[in-house]
């Protein structure tokens, strides 16, 4: 908690050890004003005032806004305005430490109780709870199935409940935690305390899971926009995804920050050595690492400046680093939700970020043989199945990426003219006379008792007598060579395409071969039509762009520049001091308004965004001083 954090920042607590209502208060704060002072933000973003109001008002509430949103302000506004204490329930231990540290920044009162800690750490949080001493408390929901944090809650006075990251408890969503369940026991011991849900997941079958599963009936419902209008969204044709990958980040991130999704773990920490050979600095990340290296290396992406993550999709939830410049995704996600959430990383400060994505026919093969193989009953495997479908659907779209996902999540808008699809459309083209060969190749094999993987297949296509060709005898087969029309690599985009349109489908033994599905029949007979697309090859879409942050740099005048070069290496010494992240002394965009408005007294501080009481107090006459010695 702060030292001395300076009374504007700290709300009004008369009369706090008998609960009263806000407006009961005899001298009410605003939100704005808590905006103002403490967050030094001038405006309330979307339906933040809004949502502030409800819960202020002691109604439920469950939002669902898109990652960066501003989710936070949501419930850390009434918390501070409402007498007692805001619970935090949130699954990420991890990052609990720099969530109270931002809010210490602020002058907030926070604290946290996890199974990090030991127990006079612990002991200390409970006090200060009890005393009322504390703004926030940031709890894991397992502490909910110990009694004793029931009664230690039920001692002291709980301003409201907040459930972060509220689609948890979806228990066929992709993150789900079992001690989400748990949360019933907030509407039944505490009927009278607001709860207030959040997620940046979007499913109208999450949210009515989630309104279920957490009793929020009565709860007023706030759903944004998801559109993430920064992020542009590009899917390429997969060749050799490390190179690729590489050409990007030299490209268009040099030094950027960014997080790159491998499937495997092996493949993150191969991926990870293959960047930093080719001088990228990268870590790696996969539930497989003893935790604290695992803690250690989060801890330095966060803290340090253009750290690339190489990371199996156990990373990243929760991950509030605004800089993050650019996710890769090197695997095919398994489902739209998932990849949206694992893109929305990118960009939280609204900066220009790239979603990137190297898609090819091998993903197809290995996500229809993982669900073939996977454990759970019919109903899971077809769930499996639709949410790969809608994300292969999403690749192979020859119309705009983003209105595909927003319609995804039951919302529309015009093409965004920023997507790799609308920068440089693809052509779609009748593909049905192909796909009839590579059908008919695996209809003659399939004659023969015989199935075959794709490489195959498509060596018979294009009449390429591989000694495995030849002793089989596959050269004699009719189908032999009759694509000597098409390379082999559109063979390949073809095969890929047709499955991910599901005329074929792959064998559950684990060896990736290919079988007709019923879906073939009306094209083999020629009553269908098959629609392709032509891929784009990275040569035509990727035009050299300046890296994200050093575009806005250049904006600068070349006195601002320096300013900000400065104020950089201020920020960087100054977290470093104090053991935080650079962002939560101040963000990107506050260092350049400093850098651009140059203010030369403390009164000038209050105008610029992201400066509120605490850190005016804090970090103030620090950084006149240095705007002063340029
Ligand atoms: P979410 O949790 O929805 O992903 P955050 O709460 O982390 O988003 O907010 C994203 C960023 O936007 C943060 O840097 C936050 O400080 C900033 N922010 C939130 N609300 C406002 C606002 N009203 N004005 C300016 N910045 C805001
Ligand atoms: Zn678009």
């Amino acid at each position: 908690m702060g030292r001395d954090p300076p009374d504007a920042a700290r709300p009004d607590r008369e009369g706090s050890t008998h609960p009263v209502t806000a407006s009961a208060l005899p001298e009410t704060r605003t939100a704005l004003d808590v905006l103002t002072t403490v967050f030094g933000y001038d405006q309330f973003r979307g339906d933040q005032a809004e949502i502030i109001d409800t819960v202020l008002r002691g109604q439920d509430a469950l939002v669902l806004m898109p990652t960066g949103g501003g989710k936070s302000l949501c419930y850390q506004i009434p918390a501070l305005l409402r007498p007692g204490t805001g619970v935090v329930i949130s699954p990420l231990i991890a990052l609990m430490q720099d969530q109270v540290d931002a809010l210490s920044a602020l002058g907030a009162r926070a604290g946290f109780l996890n199974s990090t800690q030991s127990l006079p750490e612990r002991r200390a949080v409970e006090d200060a709870f009890l005393a009322g001493e504390l703004d926030l408390l940031y709890l894991a929901p397992e502490r909910l199935g110990v009694p004793e944090t029931v009664r230690l809650l039920q001692a002291g006075t709980v301003s409201l409940f907040a459930i972060d990251e509220a689609h948890c408890v979806s228990a066929w969503g992709h993150d789900f935690r079992p001690d989400y369940l748990r949360l019933t026991v907030l509407a039944e011991t505490w009927p009278d305390v607001p709860r207030i849900a959040l997620t940046a997941t979007a499913t109208r079958q999450t949210a009515d899971e989630i309104v279920r599963r957490l009793e929020l009936h009565d709860a007023r419902t706030f759903v944004s926009s998801f559109d993430r209008p920064n992020i542009t969204y590009r899917i390429a044709p997969k060749d050799s995804p490390r190179t690729q990958l590489v050409d990007l980040i030299r490209a268009e991130h040099a030094g950027d920050a960014g997080i790159v999704y491998c499937l495997s773990r092996a493949s993150v920490e191969t991926t990870a050595e293959h960047l930093n050979a080719h001088g990228i600095p990268a870590l790696a990340y996969h539930a497989g690492m003893p935790a604290h290296l695992r803690a250690a290396n989060q801890s330095r992406f966060l803290r340090e400046d253009g750290i690339v993550m190489v990371a199996t999709i156990a990373f990243g939830m929760g991950i509030d680093k605004p800089d993050v410049r650019f996710v890769a995704h090197l695997d095919l996600p398994k489902s739209v939700e998932g990849y949206y959430q694992e893109t929305g990383r990118a960009g939280r400060d609204g900066l220009p970020s790239t979603a990137w994505l190297a898609y090819g026919l091998q993903d197809v093969v290995q996500q229809r043989r993982m669900i073939d193989t996977s454990e759970g009953d019919a109903a899971h495997k077809r769930r499996m199945g639709a949410n790969l479908d809608a994300m292969l659907a999403l690749c192979e779209t020859v119309t705009c990426r983003r209105v595909q996902l927003l319609a995804y999540f039951g919302q529309d808008g015009p093409a965004c003219g920023n997507c790799d699809t609308c920068l440089a459309p693809p052509e779609s083209w009748d593909g049905t006379v192909a796909a009839q060969k590579v059908l008919s190749t695996v209809l003659r094999l399939e004659r023969q008792g015989q199935r075959y993987g794709a490489g195959h297949v498509v060596d018979i296509l294009t009449g390429k007598p591989t000694p495995r060709i030849t002793s089989l005898g596959h050269d004699q087969l009719p189908v032999f060579g009759v694509g000597a029309d098409l390379s082999a690599t559109e063979w390949r985009t073809v095969v890929r395409q047709i499955l991910a349109q599901g005329l074929l489908g792959v064998d559950s033994e684990g060896y990736g071969t290919l079988s007709l599905t019923e879906a073939a029949d009306p094209v083999l007979a020629g009553t269908q039509e098959v629609r392709l697309r032509r891929d784009v090859r990275a040569a035509k879409t990727s035009r050299a762009r300046k890296p994200a942050a050093a575009a806005a740099d250049a904006e600068l005048t070349p006195d601002a520049a320096a300013r900000m070069e400065k104020l950089r290496a201020w920020r960087s010494a100054t977290a470093k001091e104090a053991g935080v992240p650079a962002y939560v002394v101040f963000h990107d965009a506050t260092l350049r308004a400093l850098a651009q408005r140059n203010p030369v007294s403390i009164d000038d501080l209050s105008d610029v965004s992201g400066i509120g009481a605490a850190k005016r107090e804090r970090y103030g006459a620090a950084i006149l001083e240095l705007l002063a010695e340029g």
